[in-house]
């Protein structure tokens, strides 16, 4: 599927169109509609479920989106977080050097600085993609965005730039407020700012995005991770050594690779999270090691998460495992003047931190892009069904009184559980259709036997499998442990 294609769909369904589109739209801005916002819900909710509940020590928080700016000074970003701009000297429009760079098939490291982008620019006669003209100098641009606060405006402050910044500033409140023990989690789910220089690619590269971020902050001399079977788990991994994708065991990888124990584990982790839990084809998700230059000086390990999007034109990141030492905790102690370690085994340590971070607008894509398939004449977005914005769908088989009341009556009992639409526009055939159009796994239709059975005592419904198309008739009871069955998510816990 094109870009094109997977936007207008997304958008006459009611996932997500640009913000403010009457008035044409924004650049790297988008909203989610009735069905976006219920399968962003679902997708936050089992993301929460499957990483929280790794550890009772993890827990859920919410932060502030605007930050003074103090911290951000502390942390790097109000020096650091800059990508290299370019614009034209004709029509001036701007751009991120390195994409640009890297549209050439050049490759470009992520630590490259303005002048040595300027030069492989000039090198291979890179223009303008517009109009043709000649590139100005590239220079340093900060993407974080800026706001004056109070009646003057004369405070500085920042829209947070990553939620994990949150995270490391409740650090000493929550590590207080628990039980003092390592390691610990934080969660946030949140929108994070970035202005971006040209946001392009749908949800790829936004202004405004949503991230799923938990940081675990832990000792690197102590943590004994659950005895699970999940070192012999193989992966698909390209390494910053070999260059090259493979299949690699969570436990080769610690042993031959130079990756620590507890990241190896939590790579098998995310590996299970995307293919049994989301449903994503084994082939297409990958984890990618960045080296050298390529990756922040903070990171000790870092991999990128990486599914292969059609929309996007291959392998793309939608989210990361960063092995951050204690970087974090050790700017927020120098920045604040606050002592962030903590005693362990007799003496103090600064925790250090393994972060898990996925972009929630990049998975929603991605799952839209990778499950939305063709069959013949019919189109079904095959999504795993946790994960539908409906749960089922009600139709009573004619427009008749009776059959209407018990469609109703069937649709308000359910809803106390599911999220149930109701159709009785059309043939029963077309009302099929629209459900495995946006994806919603059953369809329940209710008809004269139904209406007779009800009257002995007991009702019997039809339902219908997306996926299948099988129908079989249930009665009420089955029918909600047939729904419960199928929301609850499929993954071993005790594996
Ligand atoms: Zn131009």
């Amino acid at each position: 599927m094109k870009i094109e294609e997977l936007l207008s769909y997304a958008k006459s369904k009611g996932f997500f169109w640009p913000s403010a589109e009457i008035y044409g739209g924004a650049s790297g801005l988008f909203d989610y509609g009735h069905l976006g916002a219920l399968m962003k819900r679902r997708f936050e909710n089992l993301w929460l479920s499957y990483f929280l509940d790794q550890n009772e020590n993890y827990h859920l928080i919410d932060g502030s989106t605007l930050l003074p700016e103090k911290p951000l000074v502390a942390s790097g970003h109000a020096s650091r977080f800059n990508d290299v701009l370019v614009g034209c000297t004709k029509c001036h429009s701007y751009y991120r050097a390195d994409v640009l760079i890297s549209e050439k098939g050049i490759s470009v490291s992520e630590g490259a600085g303005a002048s040595e982008m300027g030069k492989i620019l000039k090198d291979n006669k890179i223009k303008c993609q517009k109009c043709g003209g000649e590139l100005g100098e590239p220079k340093a641009f900060n993407m974080m965005i800026e706001v004056g606060l109070g009646p003057e405006k004369l405070d500085k402050g920042y829209l947070r730039p990553e939620t994990a910044q949150s995270t490391y500033l409740n650090f000493f409140q929550e590590y207080n407020a628990l039980r003092k023990t390592l390691p610990f989690g934080l969660a946030i789910i949140g929108r994070a700012y970035r202005n971006e220089i040209s946001p392009r690619q749908g949800l790829y590269r936004m202004r405004e995005l949503i991230q799923a971020e938990l940081q675990i902050f832990f000792d690197p001399n102590g943590w004994k991770l659950p005895q699970e079977g999940l070192s012999g788990r193989v992966l698909n991994v390209v390494t910053y050594k070999d260059k090259k994708e493979q299949k690699i065991s969570a436990k080769e990888l610690s042993a031959s690779y130079g990756i620590p124990d507890f990241y190896a584990y939590h790579m098998a982790l995310i590996d299970r999270f995307y293919i049994d839990v989301l449903g994503v084809p084994r082939e297409r998700f990958r984890f990618f090691e960045k080296g050298g230059e390529e990756k922040a000086f903070y990171n000790k390990v870092h991999m990128d998460l990486e599914v292969k999007v059609e929309s996007w034109g291959g392998f793309k990141e939608v989210g990361g495992l960063h092995y951050r030492g204690d970087y974090d905790l050790t700017s927020h102690s120098k920045g604040s003047g606050k002592d962030l370690s903590v005693p362990q085994d007799g003496s103090r340590i600064t925790p250090n931190v393994l972060e898990l971070s996925f972009g929630v607008d990049r998975n929603i894509w991605m799952l839209l892009d990778v499950f939305y398939t063709n069959e013949g004449e019919r189109t079904i977005l095959k999504i795993p069904k946790p994960l539908a914005p409906y749960h089922a769908a009600v139709f009573p088989l004619q427009k008749d009184e009776k059959l209407q009341a018990m469609s109703e009556s069937i649709r308000k009992e359910l809803a106390k559980n599911f999220k149930i639409v109701s159709d009785s526009a059309g043939s029963i055939g077309r009302r099929y259709a629209r459900m495995d159009d946006i994806g919603t796994p059953y369809c329940v239709t209710i008809d004269f036997d139904s209406v007779e059975n009800s009257s002995e005592g007991y009702n019997t419904v039809t339902i219908r499998d997306r996926d299948d198309k099988s129908q079989k008739r249930v009665t009420i009871s089955e029918l909600q442990n047939i729904l419960m069955k199928a929301f609850t998510p499929k993954y071993d816990s005790t594996e």
